[in-house]
């Protein structure tokens, strides 16, 4: 039985740089243990207080007493032949989320596919994981946490030439901007140096258009921004991603412009195009899409959509998926077509659990194309 007269411990996993200094401020430390307990978290790995040699014994004791680092629980582990690996986490209520890391072909970059939610509340139509309803959102350290278990597999890391983990894209489970409050210190901590050290660039949000948190994370972050278009008019967008109904494309387009303007430099937005077949995929689309987009600068990634039982969708050939591909072309796009090789095409968002070993493949690949002109 649990004692619940047990004062909770603060897990000081997902805690931003600022909380940590704070919190140590609140024990009657001096803030830059912070800094020393951050590293051992996330440069070593570390778990356990006693293990942190530069701290005072008193304090390791203290600290014994009243925090606590404690990370998701790995349910399953596993490398493919190509290097992926993939984890399947417990976290707090017993959920599952999972985390893939992905080598780039050229071994430059490591991926890793993170999740925010458990399940979502948008209900995309072509979404499995909308189709799950939503759950519940991860807090920070579970966020963080996936991180920090996918770079943990590696062994203790001072060596920030040879990262774990190289960039992250929050394109698991769920709609981060509707976690905000959990997503943006887990970004933070991938961010500072003392956390991961990744650079803005290296860190993707992806959003199906949440435009009033599209706002706030300009003001506060800047990460490379993604967006899930999959539709250039309203009436099909309103379909297929049901958010379009209280944003529609013209006001989501407008806050990519003003996220674009916050960050001040050459960022260029990422477009989803998830293509159905005989929904999107057709000339009108391409043309459509196209014109649409003349004024923001961005890049376009068309995703063929990845087939789960009972959505009612196919996914197009490849010939009518080149065919999208070059009508684009022809109206100045290079859209690259994130599949690489295999007869299935990937797809990211919460197909994962439960299938675990059949679907993370499909997923890493679409991670690894998606990451091609990430540096
Ligand atoms: N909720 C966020 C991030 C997670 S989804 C978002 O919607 O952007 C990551 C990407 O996978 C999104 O672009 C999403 O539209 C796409 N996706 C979801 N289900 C898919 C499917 N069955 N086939 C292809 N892409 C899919
Ligand atoms: Fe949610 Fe993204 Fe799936 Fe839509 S595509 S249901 S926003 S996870």
């Amino acid at each position: 039985m649990t004692d619940t007269t047990a004062p909770q411990r603060s897990n000081l996993l997902g805690m931003t740089r600022e909380e940590m200094e704070a919190f140590f401020l609140s024990i009657g430390e001096k803030k830059f243990r912070a800094a020393q307990v951050m590293k051992w978290i996330h440069h070593e790995g570390c778990a356990d207080f006693a293990a942190m040699t530069n701290l005072s014994k008193a304090l390791r004791a203290r600290l014994e007493e009243v925090a606590e680092i404690r990370g998701p629980g790995v349910v399953y582990e596993g490398t493919s032949s190509d290097g992926t690996r993939k984890w399947v986490l417990e976290v707090e209520d017993g959920s599952y989320v999972e985390t893939v890391l992905i080598p780039a072909e050229n071994g430059k970059r490591r991926t890793l596919c993170v999740s925010s939610q458990v399940g979502c509340s948008l209900d995309c139509s072509f979404c499995s994981t909308g189709k799950q309803g939503f759950q519940r959102n991860l807090t920070a350290a579970e966020i963080i946490g996936q991180v920090w278990v996918a770079s943990n597999s590696f062994g203790p890391r001072n060596d920030t030439a040879n990262r774990p983990v190289t960039n992250v894209v929050m394109m698991g489970m769920g709609e981060p901007l509707l976690n905000y409050d959990n997503v943006v210190p887990a970004m933070k901590l991938m961010l500072d140096d003392n956390g991961y050290g990744l650079s803005k660039r290296r860190v993707t949000l992806s959003t199906s258009g949440v435009v009033p948190m599209i706002d706030r994370l300009g003001d506060e972050l800047d990460v490379s921004l993604a967006i899930s278009l999959h539709a250039a008019n309203d009436e099909l967008r309103n379909e297929l991603v049901p958010l379009n109904r209280k944003y529609d494309i013209r006001t989501l387009l407008d806050a990519c412009q003003r996220y674009l303007a916050k960050c001040g430099d050459t960022r260029l937005i990422t477009i989803e195009y998830t293509l159905i077949k005989d929904v999107n995929d057709q000339q009108q689309h391409a043309r459509q899409l196209a014109e649409l987009l003349e004024e923001l600068p961005c890049k376009i990634n068309l995703i063929p959509f990845n087939p789960f039982p009972h959505s009612g969708y196919e996914k197009p050939s490849r010939n009518q998926t080149m065919r999208f591909q070059q009508w684009l072309a022809d109206l100045g796009y290079t859209a690259p077509i994130r599949s690489t090789r295999g007869d299935d095409i990937d797809a990211a968002c919460g197909q994962l659990v439960g299938r675990v070993k059949d679907r993370t493949k499909r997923h890493a690949r679409y991670i690894q194309s998606i990451q091609i002109d990430a540096d």
